[in-house]
């Protein structure tokens, strides 16, 4: 495996990452940096994760090619199928390793936090695969909502502990993952679900997702003999964004992660497009581009994905950024709906809200750029979803007309 040049010994891609801890918390992250990069270099990890995503994940997934929905949107819309991974959505990729990585290190207990449930649930899994005990922390609110996820996280035989504190959600949820890590640092491991949080992690759920961009680039060459004209994808943290582009840094291809605007990318606490509308700061223990308020305390932030509405992000996200590499755009609520409803009736595939937004973006970019082959990377399945959607936007709004047949 190839792996990037980034980040630097101390975990800084440019400006932004590193590890900002207090002293007894920085010794127990040390010690999984070191585990880490002992494991990067040996082949037999790799051949064990790579046969875990053949054998059990179902990898590689799908290139497809839309028909019906490259006429509505005047483009060749490619997708990566990562929604086919087991449990619907490419988070599976950094849990399994992750997992292993604790197993190496004789952990027997896996924490984390979730939001909407997606990662507790793609962590769940990987315990129950290695034999591990595990323990997701979530808000009582994000509870309330998010029932069909905490029901899977409960039959996986994970423990699901309500944050009871403040807001009761996910910043909260986070609070309560970190003192339950510091109570056993030892036995158990924090796992981070996306390339934020302190270094090792982002380099890290990066290297593990870097399997979706290297398996694409050779998928698309195959059936087209060139590399696609634009290459979108969703960023909440950023780890499918940075998975899919690690593998197209260095090529001819233009690259564009797409941020939720919520109800509008000028409403405070509306939206979640940290990288269109943040400020440089600090979240979590490390340097990006934070939604924050004049004294420094994080915003509110909305999006109907709720996989996406983190008021930081991913560091190397922002230095590529700064460096003008990938081009960060927003999509509204409203927007990334009628994409979902596209999807779904053009195609037969429905896509996760935060899939649903690099999909709105790929219909701007046949607007601006018509006839272009367009990649997205499709990162999860819509069937969490559903309930909220058939609720607050009804399907019988957005029955399409008899789409003209335009030749493209
Ligand atoms: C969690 C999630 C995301 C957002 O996370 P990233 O780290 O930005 O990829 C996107 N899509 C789906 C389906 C998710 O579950």
């Amino acid at each position: 495996m190839d792996f990037l040049s980034t980040p630097d010994a101390e975990g800084f891609f440019g400006s932004y990452g590193g590890s900002f801890l207090p002293a007894p918390i920085q010794k127990e992250i040390d010690k999984i940096t070191e585990m880490y990069l002992k494991l990067r270099e040996d082949a037999s990890f790799w051949t064990e994760i790579n046969s875990i995503r053949k054998h059990y994940q179902g990898r590689p997934t799908p290139l497809y090619y839309c028909n019906r929905l490259s006429k509505a949107y005047q483009a060749h819309i490619y997708l990566k199928r990562e929604d086919l991974n087991h449990t619907g959505a490419h988070k599976l990729n950094h849990c399994m390793a992750e997992a292993l990585l604790a197993k190496k290190m004789g952990k027997n207990k896996l924490i984390a936090e979730t939001g909407a449930g997606q990662h507790g649930v793609a962590l769940a899994t990987a315990a129950a695969y290695f034999g591990l005990s595990c323990e997701i922390h979530m808000g009582e609110v994000d509870i309330q909502k998010e029932k069909p996820n905490v029901d899977r996280m409960i039959v996986l035989g994970a423990k699901v502990i309500p944050a009871t504190h403040g807001l009761k959600t996910l910043k909260e949820a986070v609070d309560n993952a970190f003192e339950a890590y510091l109570k056993d640092p030892e036995k158990s491991i924090y796992c981070i679900g996306s390339v934020v949080g302190p270094h090792p992690f982002p380099m890290m759920v990066r290297d593990f997702q870097a399997i979706v961009g290297q398996e694409v680039h050779d998928q698309y060459l195959q059936m087209l003999g060139k590399l696609p004209d634009h290459i979108v994808a969703c960023v909440g943290g950023g780890s499918n964004a940075i998975g899919m582009f690690s593998a197209f840094l260095d090529e001819r291809v233009e690259l564009h992660g797409v941020e939720p605007a919520g109800k509008g990318i000028h409403l405070d606490g509306q939206h979640a497009a940290t990288l269109t509308k943040g400020k440089r700061g600090m979240i979590h223990g490390f340097k990006c581009y934070n939604l924050e308020d004049e004294k420094g305390e994080p915003l509110a932030v909305h999006s109907i994905a709720s996989g996406l509405d983190y008021p930081g992000v991913g560091p190397e996200h922002c230095m590529l950024k700064d460096s003008g590499r990938v081009d960060y755009v927003s999509v509204t609520d409203e927007e990334c709906i009628q994409a979902f409803y596209e999807l779904s009736q053009l195609e037969g595939i429905i896509p996760a809200l935060e899939s649903a937004h690099a999909l709105a973006y790929a219909k701007t970019l046949g607007t601006l750029d018509a006839g272009a082959n367009i990649l997205v990377n499709l990162s999860g399945r819509g069937d969490k979803d559903l309930e909220y959607v058939l609720k607050n936007f009804p399907a019988h709004e957005y029955y399409l007309e008899e789409q003209e047949s335009n030749p493209i």
